[in-house]
């Protein structure tokens, strides 16, 4: 079966639904939704289908089908749950040139439904020829994931732009230019920013400039969350596959690089030269030059970007230098790595706050004893700090926090060799050591690190059995 692709402008027509289930109902609402003069033909409606004919919404007709329902209708949909009656529709309607469309009954249907990618006014429409529904609907969810929210606004600029940019770019492939460029353009970058405003000002600028726009480079500060490829977010992974250019980082895995669009230039600067990382100035000024080149770039962090990431630093210096630039955020690893390990990160009854802290930086014991001091209940979630497990352990029981207070280490969480090491202040760095634990790996302080034990649920867990562990609590509760 070949299809002739069609997207009908039904506004004002009469149409009929006949059924009185909740596929009649969800149909009748779609056709609502597009203007249609909606009639609904059943012996028994759906409450939500009695209000409607009440308010005036639709017009029903009470009773089992006859002929004459189909007088003056424009399309027909058959949803009763009566085989032979829907096929009876949809014959009579032939006869009069009415298309039907008969629901899950590919062969009967003049017309078919498609799935619908809804960015109205733009919308995206996917049809099996009822060969495979299911694997139509599978490829409405992939799209639903990689089309950008805002392209509905950029369409409805461009549609009320529309008379303005012919006239301006009377020829079709200088047209086809600057669609591109609103597309790739800032424009749909205000849009993301929620900015329409400034969008439409940016078109009205360009169509009034005497040289047709040229790209402008932008980058986009991504997180790319803890290294598990699903834990990107949707917008993370629409950045990936638009970027030009990708600048990563040593924390961010190969399955999520993978994700990126094939042709964009990956470029690491996380890599250790000598046990040194890419100055951090180099980086600015490779993300500097690949902008000013017209490019999208990406620069793409572990975790989420302003977590111990340095991208405060990297949004200023892209903003002192007037490049575009926006921030994606990502799930950051004390989040993802409690996920990982079953610790809830607040408790009712353990602890009722959270501190995210590194133990990265010459002062770093220090400012986390001052931190912490005076805060038993609260959960200490420390980053960087599996090389200095002992300067840290020290100073916290010397601040006061109990040496059987519970601690656990989460090595490459969230990746396939996860491990958890479940430990007290005081057995933590013989444990750490004896595990041969590295970096990357987090550090979880507090009564909460205990459920690891029970509730860990990923990867590996390297806690020996019998170990004191600080108390474990029997049940979780309210989280
Ligand atoms: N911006 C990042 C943190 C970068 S600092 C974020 O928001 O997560 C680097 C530190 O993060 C590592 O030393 C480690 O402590 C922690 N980290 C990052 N990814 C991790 C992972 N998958 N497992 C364990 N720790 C991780």
């Amino acid at each position: 079966m070949k299809l002739y692709p069609l997207f009908a402008d039904v506004s004002g027509l009469p149409v009929l639904v006949v059924g009185g289930g909740s596929v009649a109902l969800r149909k009748a609402k779609a056709l609502l939704d597009a203007g249609a003069d909606v009639w609904v033909g059943a012996p028994r409606f759906e409450p939500e289908v009695v209000a409607w004919i009440e308010a005036g919404k639709v017009q029903g007709r009470h009773g089992e089908f006859e002929p004459a329902w189909l007088d003056g209708m424009w399309l027909v949909i058959a949803a009763t749950d009566d085989r032979a009656l829907n096929a009876s529709i949809a014959a009579q309607a032939k006869e009069r040139r009415t298309f039907a469309n008969v629901v899950d009954d590919a062969a009967l249907s003049q017309f078919h439904v498609p799935a619908v990618v809804d960015r109205a006014p733009l919308t995206v429409a996917i049809s099996t020829a009822g060969a495979a529904p299911a694997i139509g609907r599978r490829i409405r969810e992939q799209l639903e994931r990689v089309l950008d929210h805002s392209l509905g606004a950029l369409v409805a600029l461009a549609q009320q732009h529309r008379a303005r940019i012919v006239g301006r770019f009377p020829d079709t492939a200088a047209r086809r230019g600057f669609y591109d460029w609103l597309h790739d353009g800032p424009v749909l970058s205000l849009l993301r920013q929620a900015k329409p405003g400034q969008a439409g000002q940016a078109l009205q600028e360009a169509l009034e400039d005497e040289r047709p726009p040229g790209s402008k480079g932008s980058v986009a500060l991504v997180g790319a969350g803890p290294g598990h490829p699903g834990l990107l977010t949707l917008q993370a992974l629409r950045e990936l596959q638009q970027a030009d250019v990708i600048l990563y980082d040593q924390l961010v895995s190969p399955e999520v690089l993978a994700m990126a669009r094939r042709d964009a230039e990956c470029i690491d600067v996380g890599k250790r030269c000598g046990g040194r990382q890419v100055a951090q100035e180099h980086t600015h000024r490779l993300m500097l030059a690949h902008a000013r080149e017209g490019r999208r770039v990406v620069r793409l962090k572990g975790g989420d970007p302003f977590v111990f990431g340095r991208g405060g630093e990297e949004l200023a210096y892209l903003r002192r230098h007037g490049v575009d630039c926006d921030v994606v955020p990502g799930i950051t690893a004390a989040v993802a790595c409690a996920a990982f390990a079953g610790i809830p990160l607040t408790h009712r009854d353990h602890a009722q706050s959270l501190c995210l802290l590194t133990a990265h930086g010459k002062d770093a014991a220090d400012t986390l004893g001052d931190q912490v001091s005076g805060h038993p209940r609260q959960t200490l979630a420390i980053y960087m700090g599996v090389e200095k497990l002992e300067a840290l352990a020290t100073e916290l029981i010397s601040r006061g926090r109990d040496a059987a207070t519970p601690c656990a280490i989460i090595e490459n969480g969230t990746l396939p060799r996860q491990r958890v090491m479940v430990a007290t202040l005081a057995t933590l760095t013989s444990q750490a050591r004896r595990h041969a634990l590295k970096t990357p790996a987090l550090l979880i302080i507090g009564e909460v690190a205990a459920f690891a034990r029970q509730h860990a649920w990923y990867g590996e867990l390297v806690d020996d059995a019998g170990h004191e562990v600080g108390t474990v609590p029997v049940e979780m509760e309210a989280v």
